[in-house]
């Protein structure tokens, strides 16, 4: 049986992994249970607490066994939901191991179509409850049981990787999770930070995301009340536990190692070109003119419509403009926890070919990498009048250039090869300011040596 959870913590308290956790360790004596599986879910969704996770795993057992252990699920969601949060609705679902013996390929479309949708879309709970009655999947819920969504997305992502023989075909990392004893939450966390740094720089980069060099911060350790004491996330198993056994902190309650589709780039769909960078992650939409919408994630092609400004607050915006719309393009933006990503940023030119790759909400995208393909070299400048060598003025839209003085006439304008302090290559967001599912460029460079692409990791 397939269990899939979701939406049962707040920001007040609790962690749907550590309720994961707790039921993986306490299920052990009922069955086989599989390494459990922490996938993130569309990052947009405005109903999200943090990184929107959903969990899932899986118990071998017997038919009685199976109804016993349907029952301490339901009874530990109960107790230890943050029910009395208004935005806390909590959504299990229970599937037959067996489901796809029958009528597979059809049945693996929709579980395939409806996990990618949990990632890309906006579903709503009918979507859930559809899934729910044509595969008759048995399922509870509390409250407005949104987090049926979260819990089938969950449930259907283990169920395609495990069934569909290549391990890869949905890319995946790995995070071990160690969580705090119970009397200590709400506390400050006891990190010996020295061995968090020696950690990182020891196995960095199979595990990725631990500290924050550029900002001289530990990463991996929340600032919140839930139950998390850090987690420890990478390519390598034994490098994440190189890491565990390097770091010392409080005593921990447990700890749980989740297969995990963070750092996959998952999220982002590709409207307009197929990006190579992304390879099997990008999906092309039918056509070309779809409209982008906002919640959703893109990877857009286009050239810097403007120089970069910065704005109140320290964010830093231009507009991108894409392949189809040469005048109005769509307004990028920086924000400023990203840091130093909007130097890199503040140092695009109009011109400038670029990749963009974040989050559009209220029609502007959220960057979250770009790369740089083509810097634009060349600066257009009023020419300089050939007697004088005083600036040209215009001589009025499309009537060329004038010398005030001299009366020369020059029909365009001059063209000066510049420097650039910027190199072309792909640029990120800091560890710190780094979404759960967004894919480190380290990540890019150590699977397909950056796809002959220059890497500029940020770490
Ligand atoms: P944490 O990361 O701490 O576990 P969270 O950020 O995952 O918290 P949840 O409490 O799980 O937040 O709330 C997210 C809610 O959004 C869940 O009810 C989930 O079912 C729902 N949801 C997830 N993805 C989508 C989606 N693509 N469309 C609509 N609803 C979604």
């Amino acid at each position: 049986m397939i269990i899939g959870i979701d939406d049962t913590d707040s920001r007040k308290g609790m962690c749907t992994t550590y309720l994961c956790a707790v039921l993986v360790d306490d299920l052990k004596k009922y069955g086989e249970v599989s390494t459990p599986r922490l996938v993130r879910l569309n990052p947009c969704i405005p109903f999200k607490t943090r990184g929107n996770g959903a969990v899932s795993f899986e118990i071998k057992t017997n038919a009685e066994r199976e109804a016993e252990t349907k029952e301490i699920i339901r009874t530990q969601v109960s107790e230890l939901s943050e029910l009395r949060e208004e935005g806390t609705n909590p959504g299990v679902v229970f599937i037959d191991s067996n489901v796809l013996n029958e009528n597979r390929e059809e049945k693996r479309g929709i579980l395939k179509r409806f996990y990618e949708n949990a990632v890309r879309e906006v579903l709503t709970l009918e979507d859930a409850y559809g899934l729910i009655s044509e595969l008759h999947f048995d399922y509870f819920g509390l409250k407005n049981k949104r987090g049926l969504i979260g819990a089938l997305a969950a449930a259907s992502f283990l169920l395609l990787q495990r069934n569909y023989r290549k391990p890869d075909y949905y890319d995946f990392t790995y995070e071990l999770i160690a969580y705090r004893q119970k009397e200590r939450w709400g506390t400050p966390r006891v990190i010996d930070e020295t061995s968090v740094w020696k950690a990182d720089a020891a196995t960095y980069p199979l595990t990725w995301d631990t500290v924050d060099r550029g900002e001289k911060k530990i990463v991996f350790a929340p600032h919140s009340p839930c139950p998390v004491l850090f987690g420890i996330r990478g390519d390598s198993i034994d490098a994440i536990y190189k890491t565990y056994k390097l770091i010392h902190t409080e005593p921990e309650e447990r700890k749980m190692l989740f297969v995990t589709n963070q750092g996959t780039d998952f999220h982002l769909i590709t409207p307009f070109m197929a990006c190579e960078v992304m390879g099997q992650n990008a999906i092309k939409l039918e056509t070309e003119k779809e409209k982008l919408r906002d919640y959703h994630s893109y990877i857009l092609n286009g050239v810097v419509g403007s120089n970069p400004r910065t704005v109140e607050g320290g964010h830093v915006v231009f507009p991108l403009y894409l392949p189809e719309e040469t005048r109005a393009g769509i307004e990028c933006i920086a924000y400023e926890p990203t840091r130093g990503f909007r130097y890199i940023v503040r140092e695009l030119r109009a011109g400038d070919a670029i990749t963009a790759f974040g989050s559009l909400k209220k029609k502007t995208l959220n960057l979250e990498k770009i790369e740089v393909r083509k810097l634009n070299l060349v600066m257009e400048k009023n020419p300089r009048c050939e007697k004088c060598g005083r600036t040209m003025k215009s001589a009025g839209r499309l009537q060329g250039y004038r010398c005030k003085h001299c009366g020369t006439y020059h029909a365009d304008k001059a063209k000066e090869v510049i420097e650039r302090v910027l190199e072309e290559g792909l640029y990120e967001v800091p560890p710190v300011a780094r979404r759960h599912i967004s894919k480190p460029l380290i990540r890019m460079q150590m699977r397909m040596g950056g796809a002959g692409k220059k890497i500029h990791p940020s770490r």
